[in-house]
């Protein structure tokens, strides 16, 4: 089955956006401006493409808030420190 090698092939990516936690199907690109708020650049998720095509809304629902703790919680350690 050769599934994985076309998400390599392909570079289909996730990004999100931590302003109005939108998330974006993206291939080829490193510039991924955020359409719904303007934010010029999303932060990549370490989540496959075809993982998330076989997660539920709900389950969607789940990463999406949890990536947004931590990055929250990242930011606050970061700022913390200088
Ligand atoms: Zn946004």
């Amino acid at each position: 089955m050769s599934h994985f090698l076309e998400e390599d092939k392909f570079m289909i990516k996730l990004y999100i956006c931590p302003e109005c936690q939108w998330l974006r199907v993206v291939s080829r690109r490193a510039k991924v401006e955020c359409f719904k708020c303007g934010r010029p650049q999303m932060e990549p998720v370490k989540l496959t493409y075809s993982r998330y095509m076989r997660m539920n809304p709900k389950q969607r629902e789940d990463y999406i808030k949890s990536w947004i703790y931590i990055y929250e919680r990242t930011k606050k350690q970061k700022n913390l420190k200088h």
